[in-house]
């Protein structure tokens, strides 16, 4: 074999597998979702109460997708002269449908200053370009971030992933996070009858676990569209209890991070069996020690 490489390997981003790259999912998305202004009223006054309460202007969208909630941060807090929004992601399929929405509204200021690139998260302080204070807000939500699966049983890539947006955040920045209710789906072997997200009658989701030695290693998400087969997709995602996600985020955070999580959107003792648990978690603001 030749030690001298002639081309480049020729795949996506290292190390993980872009489930995305076919463009199914993408070109189906916006079915799936049904309308984007569908996204539900409770999710939108929580995010954006919670990113205001906080005095939140720079804003990172670690899984922007087709770009459903960036387009909504745009348009709910845009105005603030001081809003800042970077949105990226690792499948440029998915940046597809994002890019292009910036180029049809390019001509409202907020969406010609958007900026989106491509990144991934295990390489997103090399990818994506930090504000020299850090983001006061990332988001990952829509079930984003248990795509990226458990290879080696031990959470590395996970902690690689949580670790670089601690970086990026400034001291006191936030964290918002979700994750489908997997201790639910594994006790009941199917998801919660409720989508606080999507709000589409086109798709149903089917749930599918696949168990290594006993433990839960991978469930598919199969979205099968009605009465059309080619629309339908699989995703897979790596099935994370509460328990497990709050320790790998405090695992980074530290132990002592403020952090909160939300059913649904709503505190959890008034949500029994969410369809998805929010995490927000806090960057502990930089102590000062005597004689610095
Ligand atoms: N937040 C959007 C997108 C959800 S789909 C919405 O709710 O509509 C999940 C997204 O996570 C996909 O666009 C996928 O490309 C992205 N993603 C998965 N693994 C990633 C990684 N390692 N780095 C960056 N983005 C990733």
């Amino acid at each position: 074999m030749s030690a001298i490489q002639t081309q480049s390997d020729g795949v996506a981003q290292s190390g993980v597998q872009d489930q995305y790259a076919d463009g199914k999912a993408a070109k189906n998305w916006r079915l799936y979702i049904g309308e984007q202004s569908g996204r539900t009223t409770n999710y939108k006054t929580f995010l954006v109460n919670l990113l205001k309460e906080k005095n939140c202007t720079t804003i990172m969208d670690a899984a922007c997708g087709t770009g459903v909630d960036s387009v909504m941060l745009i348009e709910e807090m845009g105005s603030n002269p001081a809003f800042n929004l970077t949105s990226c992601d690792f499948s440029d399929k998915m940046l597809k449908d994002a890019f292009k929405t910036r180029w049809d509204r390019r001509r409202e200021k907020p969406f010609f200053d958007w900026v989106i690139e491509e990144g991934n998260w295990l390489t997103l302080k090399k990818d994506v370009p930090v504000p020299a204070a850090g983001f006061d807000a990332i988001i990952c939500m829509g079930n984003s971030f248990p795509n990226l699966m458990d290879e080696h049983g031990d959470y590395r890539n996970q902690k690689i992933a949580i670790k670089n947006f601690f970086d990026m955040l400034k001291p006191g920045g936030i964290l918002i996070i979700d994750h489908r209710n997997y201790d639910y789906i594994l006790t009941h072997g199917k998801s919660p009858n409720k989508n606080i997200y999507y709000n589409s009658s086109i798709y149903k989701v089917v749930t599918k676990t696949i168990y290594e030695d006993g433990k839960a290693k991978q469930i598919i998400l199969d979205y099968r569209k009605k009465d059309e087969e080619d629309g339908n997709f699989l995703l897979h995602v790596q099935p994370y209890k509460l328990a497990e996600f709050t320790s790998l985020l405090k695992g980074v955070f530290g132990s002592t991070a403020n952090h909160k999580v939300f059913g649904d959107f709503k505190e959890l003792k008034d949500q029994p069996d969410p369809a998805f648990f929010i995490h927000m978690i806090e960057k502990p603001a930089r102590k000062i020690t005597m004689g610095s």
